[in-house]
């Protein structure tokens, strides 16, 4: 996806017990591995069995971190988190993992999704609690340590009975480490063990590979899982719900290098981009993918449209993180500070160029010019998603309906304002064929206005009010 035209993940989760192991630097990797899902702040707390010291901060993960912050993290319980603001402002007070104290001892909380429910969830809470963040997140978190019940669990069983939307979570208390999925599982969350014992959660499988830990499977929708001094424990919500993944993790923000339900990405955005030269062919010279998620995309349609796949477009991976604006001419020019075409691999060509979806149509009309002044002949816009027509509500910053480009205008009159040759959006069957998955198994809501109803009634989807 274009730069300037970007859906946002709202964050990465971390969760390690590993007695005798360096959980700082492990979750720091995990992190580093996550860094896709959210490049605002983040933070590691560590348990020692008897205090949790906590280190966040805004920024990246290497920039937060170093030698000397890693160190005096010690202990064998570690939550870390990687956030991109939803709820909440971008400032340190909202950072994770959250610290709090409870009069049973501290619990450090990182959470991956968006509550629709924060206000009712607020209004349980103790008369006396004083909020110091601005996320929904905080709000789950007091809740869960202020919910009745003997113990842990209980409380967290309370409170998945009561929030609504997605949440992903890892979190610990002194001496126990827990993960749990809303009985939806909107947000992924797996699970995986290091071969000289101890095990990891993460939001993703790639979080694991990174340090080591091997990838077991993913956490149920509605499960909690906790590891203590006497091992691995589940749980399960008795309700259970249709499961209602994020369809765009599979389009968009996981890393090609993750698997979800079983399922590599890479190879599941591959079979999108073959399914999608099936649906939309075209007389073309050449295939080219907007890098990097575009990518396999790309390589899948050319594999069945025969065509050769070429590097059209490079990009400089590192100008999202220069602190120094463009001035307004450059500004205009855009795209080029991101991407850089090939001319030697465009010049008198008719290109199909594929991307993973188009959100407000900003980018895309720059990219197919730039690629125009590079000589391409012809360019085919080819996406790898249905089009985007309602907003999310389930932690993705996407954008409003009056700004959604398909929401609005025509596949026609979108091809004529981005002033491609053609235009073709993958249909809906051809992206739940590609990923092996059937409706009712994933959340679709932007695509097709139903979204999964995410409170505690009856197990249906619920029709997205315009
Ligand atoms: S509405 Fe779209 S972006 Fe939001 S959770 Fe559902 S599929 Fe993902």
């Amino acid at each position: 996806m274009p730069a300037g035209d970007t859906l946002h993940e709202a964050c990465g989760v971390v969760g390690i017990y590993a007695p005798g192991n360096e959980v700082a630097r492990h979750a720091y990797f995990g992190l580093y591995a996550l860094q896709h899902r959210g490049q605002e702040s983040a933070g590691i707390a560590v348990s020692d069995g008897a205090t949790i010291v906590c280190h966040r901060e805004m920024g990246l993960i290497s920039s937060i971190f170093d030698e000397e912050i890693l160190g005096n993290l010690t202990g064998y319980i570690a939550v870390g988190h990687t956030r991109y603001s939803t709820t909440g402002s971008s400032v340190v007070v909202n950072a994770q993992p959250l610290l709090e104290h409870a009069d049973f001892g501290d619990v450090t909380v990182s959470h991956n999704g968006n509550l629709t429910n924060t206000g009712d969830l607020r209004s349980t809470l103790d008369a006396a609690t004083v909020l110091q963040a601005t996320s929904d997140s905080e709000v789950l978190a007091k809740a869960i340590v202020q919910a009745p019940g003997a113990d842990m669990i209980a409380r967290i069983r309370h409170v998945m009975g009561r929030a609504e939307g997605a949440y992903s979570i890892v979190m610990s208390t002194e001496k126990s480490l827990y993960a749990f999925r809303d009985p939806w599982g909107v947000r992924p969350l797996c699970y995986g063990r290091f071969p000289g014992g101890g095990y990891m959660f993460a939001s993703e499988s790639c979080a694991l590979a990174t340090v080591g830990a091997q990838y077991i499977r993913e956490l149920d929708a509605g499960e909690i899982m906790w590891v203590d001094n006497d091992g691995l424990h589940y749980d399960k919500m008795a309700h259970h719900k249709p499961q209602a993944l994020c369809m765009f993790e599979y389009i968009y923000f996981a890393r090609p290098d993750s698997v979800l339900s079983g399922k590599s990405i890479y190879m599941a955005r591959m079979a999108m981009g073959r399914q999608l030269a099936r649906e939309h062919p075209v007389d073309a010279d050449v295939v080219m993918a907007i890098p990097d998620s575009a990518i396999p995309g790309g390589i899948g349609y050319a594999q069945e449209a025969g065509l050769p796949y070429v590097e059209g477009l490079i990009k400089n991976r590192y100008i999202g993180r220069t602190f120094i604006s463009p001035d307004q001419k450059m500004r205009a020019r855009g795209v080029q500070l991101k991407f850089n075409p090939i001319v030697e691999l465009l010049a008198g060509q008719r290109v199909v160029v594929v991307d993973d979806s188009i959100v407000r149509g900003t980018t895309t009309p720059r990219i197919v010019k730039l690629l125009r002044d590079a000589g391409a002949r012809e360019v085919h816009v080819r996406i790898t998603s249905p089009p985007i027509i309602h907003p999310c509500y389930l932690g993705v910053d996407m954008a409003s309906h009056d700004e959604l480009i398909a929401a609005n205008f025509t596949i026609d009159e979108i091809r004529e304002k981005i002033g491609a040759d053609s235009l073709g959006y993958l249909s809906k069957e051809g992206l739940l064929d590609a990923i092996a998955r059937k409706r009712g198994q994933m959340c679709m809501g932007c695509l097709t206005g139903e979204y999964p109803e995410t409170y505690n009634g009856p197990a249906v989807l619920a029709t997205a009010a315009r």
